[in-house]
């Protein structure tokens, strides 16, 4: 019997959900543990306070004296809540957050005068030894420095009893080697060309900022069933095991009453949450067992990027202390729906209004329309920079195989804006006439309902959906820092906002045309040339694919392909002109991403080489080799008769063998495999043959695998199966 499995069952089916009371009221909660402005108005002197006030909203710098004083306020905030050390946290490009903690405590050289100390240097810049962090190529040997520095625009909070400083991470020569650098740069450049364009329809706006809601998907699966699998814990999905008889069919999974310990464990998570100041709205059930889903109510990108980060970390700890193991991969099981993270994007001025949001007046709505219709544009012009953005091995599982949403990027906006948008689309050029500016007014700018009916007539399939007053990037992958594609979509909107602002101008200034009147021509040619990205039908549809290729959209299924679009001309062109990346940025994510997919792959390949070799065919011939024995006394009983009764054996001692050599001979060849893409220097044809010549092996192993596990004796399998793993809770 496999004792280690069976260990593992009896823990995980006898565990009671682990008790849990709430600290509070969630109001009463919230934010306890970050530096926010109630804390600050207390432990600064007004100076200080306005300093890091002027910094957040106008960018002013904040000189070191100053920054002495935020630090001792910071540090005597800290002391108050017991926490002993300070890091700088940052976000490497390995996807994971990084952190190294100092001590507050110092002493003078010979050991006397111990106290507590942490002064604005600290605050502001650190040294990491950086060397270890992917930088494509960027730092060399000789100058393998970079170093953190403060982001005072997401403010500090305690994890424990560390004092967290949210930093950018850089490289001495200039370069951003983190993802919130680019980030931050995309934030500030759609801010000044979203602000430029509200000019024309209110001059009182003085700043516009992008804001993000996140919607978090995750598996969870016991602690001790989780350690039984290998593949899980080396690379957070399941390599092989055969589908579970029962699995998402029945449906009675989504929205169903969430199970009592994963209960407890949202419970707890949630209450981590209020404490860091993540403002955790939404858990339900998602549609597979043991998927569940979590959203935040929306924020400031950075601020809301930086809170998806800390809640990936925060959700794996709390799940220590609950037996979980959070899984964010994409696709952890094969024959279930696998995990996405939809981006909610949206717009919003300093003045309070959501520019996604029909407005109540004919001016607010075609305020809303410009920046709709820039939109779509945006998204039609750069639809393959963006397919990048999200471009990982994990994801791939999703677009463009078999699982939502597909490869191919394109816009939904629903009946009703559509209909809008061909109204528009018949607008005359140049001057209107007295009597189509009227009926524009009434019946079609004007006749833009508040809320729009799509909000509830969601298509699932479309990997860009229009959600009533905001856009929902849904093709993110789950387990990816939002930065990416945040920083993508920010840059391409910034762009065509910046664009349209010059159009609009110009006819202003050349032909005489009133501002309302130039916009609407804008707009009117920007409808005509984005049709493309629009689609309102089946994005899973083959017709869908054949029509999108007649449309010339791209269709990468997978991430050495869609990669190439970060490093195309427009590409560099467009992340140069808006301030965002320089060539030498581009090209080394452009690297980094590109090994990062190879490194996932190859570990794949080897996880999958040795749990087939090193579980399941040791398992498969200790099970053969007791059908044999029963042969065997079948011989000696019953003599030459024994075939008749050992019929069925003697065929499943013959399958286990034919499996067997399957596995053999495919890891073999696998092994092979990556040897040759091993030998070759360039990085994007290394992740092509690891993704055509490498990862095709995985479905041939796994088949003979999974096959095993259907013949071979249930209490010898040694590896957790997807029932047990789906189902136990
Ligand atoms: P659902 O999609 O479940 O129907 P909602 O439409 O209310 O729920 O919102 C889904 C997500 O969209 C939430 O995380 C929410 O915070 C976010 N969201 C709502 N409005 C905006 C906005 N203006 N900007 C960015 N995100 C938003
Ligand atoms: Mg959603």
């Amino acid at each position: 019997m496999s004792t280690l499995r069976f260990q593992a069952l009896k823990e995980a089916s006898t565990r009671k959900p682990v008790k849990f009371e709430e600290a509070g009221r969630k109001s009463e909660i919230f934010g306890a543990n970050v530096f926010n402005d109630k804390a600050m108005r207390q432990f600064l002197t007004p100076d200080a306070y306005k300093g890091v006030k002027d910094a957040v909203q106008h960018g002013t710098k904040i000189d070191r004296k100053l920054a002495d004083y935020i630090a001792m306020g910071m540090k005597e905030w800290s002391l108050t809540k017991g926490v002993t050390h300070y890091t700088h946290w940052f976000q490497p490009l390995t996807g994971a957050t990084a952190e190294k903690h100092d001590a507050f405590f110092e002493t003078s050289y010979d050991g006397s005068d111990p106290l507590e100390k942490f002064g604005g240097g600290q605050l502001v810049q650190q040294e990491p030894d950086a060397s270890s962090f992917p930088n494509g190529g960027i730092r060399n040997t000789f100058e393998a420095r970079g170093y953190t520095a403060w982001d005072p625009t997401s403010p500090a909070f305690i994890f424990g009893t560390t004092l967290c400083i949210p930093t950018v991470f850089i490289s001495y020569t200039g370069e951003a080697l983190d993802y919130k650098t680019p980030l931050l740069r995309a934030l500030n450049a759609v801010d000044e060309a979203a602000t430029d364009v509200c000019r024309y329809f209110d001059k009182n706006v003085k700043k516009v900022t992008a804001t993000l809601g996140w919607e978090q998907e995750y598996f969870l699966v016991d602690t001790a069933l989780a350690n039984t699998r290998p593949d899980i814990l080396m690379t957070g999905r399941t390599l092989l095991g055969h589908t579970s008889a029962k699995g998402q069919q029945l449906d009675d999974h989504y929205f169903g009453s969430i199970p009592s310990r994963a209960l407890n464990y949202m419970r707890e998570l949630e209450q981590e949450c209020m404490y860091l100041g993540i403002p955790v709205k939404t858990r339900h059930n998602e549609v597979a067992p043991n998927q569940f889903e979590l959203a935040p109510i929306f924020e400031e990108t950075n601020l809301a990027v930086d809170h998806n980060s800390l809640l990936m970390d925060v959700m794996q700890k709390v799940g220590e202390r609950h037996d979980f193991k959070v899984l964010f991969h994409e696709k952890p099981f094969k024959g279930v729906n696998g995990s996405g993270k939809h981006n909610n994007w949206s717009l919003a001025t300093d003045t309070g209004v959501n520019l996604l949001s029909p407005g109540k007046t004919p001016m607010s709505n075609l305020q809303f329309l410009s920046f709709f219709i820039n939109t779509i544009k945006a998204v039609n012009n750069y639809e393959s920079l963006l397919r990048a953005a999200i471009a990982t091995a994990s994801n791939d599982h999703r677009l463009g195989a078999n699982e939502a949403p597909p490869a191919i990027i394109s816009v939904f906006i629903g009946e009703q804006l559509t209909k809008v948008l061909a109204e528009l689309e018949g607008v005359s050029s140049g001057k209107l006439s007295p009597e189509e500016k009227t009926d524009l007014k009434l019946n079609v700018v004007g006749k833009i309902p508040d809320v729009l009916l799509d909000n509830t007539d969601r298509n699932r399939t479309s990997p860009f959906a229009f959600t009533g007053n905001k856009f929902e990037f849904r093709a993110v992958g789950s387990s990816a820092n939002c930065a990416n594609a945040m920083t993508t979509l920010n840059a391409i909107v910034a762009k065509q906002l910046k664009d349209f602002k010059i159009e609009v101008d110009a006819l202003i200034d050349s032909k005489g045309l009133k501002k309302d009147e130039a916009i609407f021509n804008v707009l009117r040619e920007y409808i005509k040339t984005s049709k493309d990205i629009l689609f309102e039908g089946d994005g899973y549809s083959d017709a869908w694919e054949k029509e999108a290729k007649k449309r010339g959209l791209s269709n990468f299924k997978t991430t050495p392909l869609a990669l190439k679009a970060k490093i195309s001309k427009e590409a560099l062109a467009l992340f140069e002109e808006m301030h965002i990346m320089n060539h030498v940025e581009v090209e080394a994510r452009y690297e980094i991403e590109l090994e990062e997919y190879t490194k996932k792959i190859q570990i794949e390949g080897r996880v999958l080489g040795d749990i087939a070799k090193n579980h399941v065919i040791p398992t498969a011939i200790r099970y053969q080799n007791t059908l044999i024995e029963n042969v065997c006394g079948l011989k000696e009983i019953f003599g030459n008769d024994f075939q008749k009764y050992g019929k069925e054996q003697m065929t499943l001692i013959k399958e286990i063998s034919e499996h067997i050599e399957g596995i053999n001979t495919q890891v073999e060849e696998m092994t092979e495999a990556r040897k040759t893409a091993n030998a070759l220097t360039d990085a994007q044809k290394m992740a092509e043959q690891y993704c055509d010549n490498v990862k095709p092996y995985f479905e041939v192993i796994r088949e003979h695998c999974d096959k095993l596990e259907l013949l071979v004796d249930d209490e010898s399998w040694t590896l957790t199966k997807y029932r047990e793993l789906l189902f136990t809770r």
